[in-house]
């Protein structure tokens, strides 16, 4: 008998990608096959793809109060990051060539803002505190006359800490700065209001909601100008080249429907899940720690360090019990490095080493947390056992 057929599956890795929710598979079908008409075009196929187009931006900048002018559709966070970051900076190059951003920035900004540092642009990456926060008077303090941009992100992907974006955004624009923050993991799970946040420039993408992969977005506030990236037809208000996405259009905007319809029950429900794993974990496990803020935190995530045990062989002992986390550390030639997002919060590199992330989803059951809380103090208490730091 196969064994891996009675393997109980259990998915704790929602930062890196969501099921496709059903409803969101079903309003996609139709424009892979009858409705495929190019938006662009102006006969009654083309008419009926540009009606759905509109409506899905509309639906979309209802969600975060804004106008729906002001959505611009991309392939997901990665471009949006790009398109927001690279567009600001060329753009506003004759102005100065100074940009903030954070070590704790997703590597579609870390390293968009290397890239640019190649071609002249002076940038600080600052410094995030203990908990993962970047401070609001840490950018104020280092704007210069030179500054243009300032690029921190509202929720982090490792540890889930919320940034005080909205304070951030009050300084950027009593500074006259533009201001781009990357939202992909808060998107559809914090409330999110272009009106109370002055923020210039917001990405997000579908598949960090329930929603298919290869479809994001860019909220870029009116008046706001940038060089392009992409250089082609007239799409997207002249601004992104390229015939839209429509099944990935029509899926992101009934994701963004279903998170909004099902915002508070998914708060409810899964913060629950979260803080029954942890608190049982801390009950079955001595000497772990927990990373990140421990209150503004995302809902779902738990990311912990468990002292003297490698974190990636804690990952690969629950993939064989079927359970899936993660972590933030990157394999570079046959090496582990930490997670730089831990080691810019100053956790001591053995303690990140021996990180791991578990980030929950509406449909996790309180079974899932029992069969993780029954595997994994085994798993560590082996670990502990063979380890040589232990
Ligand atoms: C996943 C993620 C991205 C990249 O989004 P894609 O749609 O996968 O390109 C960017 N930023 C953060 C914080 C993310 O979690």
């Amino acid at each position: 008998m196969n064994s891996e057929a009675k393997l109980r599956k259990v998915y704790l890795d929602h930062s890196a990608t969501t099921p496709v929710e059903p409803q969101v598979v079903d309003v996609m079908i139709p424009y892979l096959k009858d409705k495929f008409g190019n938006a662009s075009s102006i006969h009654s196929f083309g008419r009926e793809a540009k009606v759905a187009l509109e409506d899905a931006r509309e639906a979309i900048a209802r969600f975060i109060n804004a106008e729906a002018r002001e959505i611009y559709f991309t392939s997901g966070g990665t471009e949006s990051n790009n398109m927001a970051i690279k567009g600001a900076a060329w753009l506003l190059r004759d102005k100065g060539n100074h940009i903030i951003s954070s070590k704790a920035e997703h590597h579609a900004v870390l390293y968009t803002c290397d890239y640019l540092k190649k071609q002249g642009f002076d940038v600080t990456y600052l410094k995030p505190d203990k908990y993962g926060m970047i401070q609001p008077e840490a950018v104020a303090d280092a704007i210069t006359d030179k500054t243009i941009l300032v690029s921190i992100m509202h929720a982090n992907n490792e540890v889930g800490t919320i940034n005080p974006v909205a304070e951030i955004g009050r300084i950027t624009r009593g500074r006259g700065l533009l201001f781009h923050t990357d939202a992909v993991q808060s998107f559809g799970k914090l409330d999110i209001d272009i009106a109370e946040i002055p923020v210039d420039m917001l990405s997000f993408s579908g598949h960090k909601i329930y929603g298919p992969k290869g479809i994001g977005g860019l909220f870029i506030r009116k008046g706001v100008r940038l060089e392009k990236l992409l250089h082609g037809g007239a799409h997207e208000q002249n601004r992104r080249a390229g015939t839209e996405n429509m099944p990935g259009i029509a899926g992101l905007a009934k994701a963004v429907e279903i998170s909004a319809e099902r915002k508070e029950r998914d708060y409810q429900f899964v913060k629950h899940l979260r803080d029954s794993l942890f608190e049982k974990l801390q009950q079955e496990i001595p000497k772990i720690y927990l990373n990140g803020h421990p209150e503004e935190r995302l809902y779902n995530n738990l990311n912990l360090s468990f002292e003297g045990v490698e974190g990636e062989s804690l990952l690969l002992s629950l993939d064989l019990k079927g359970i899936a986390a993660s972590s933030g550390s990157a394999c570079t030639s046959g090496a582990v490095d930490p997670s730089h997002v831990l080691t810019s919060m100053n956790v001591r590199p053995e303690l990140a080493q021996s990180s791991i992330r578990f980030t929950l989803g509406r449909n996790n059951t309180m079974e899932d947390i029992d069969y993780v809380v029954e595997i994994l103090p085994q798993i560590v208490a082996r670990l502990r056992a063979m380890s040589p730091l232990a």
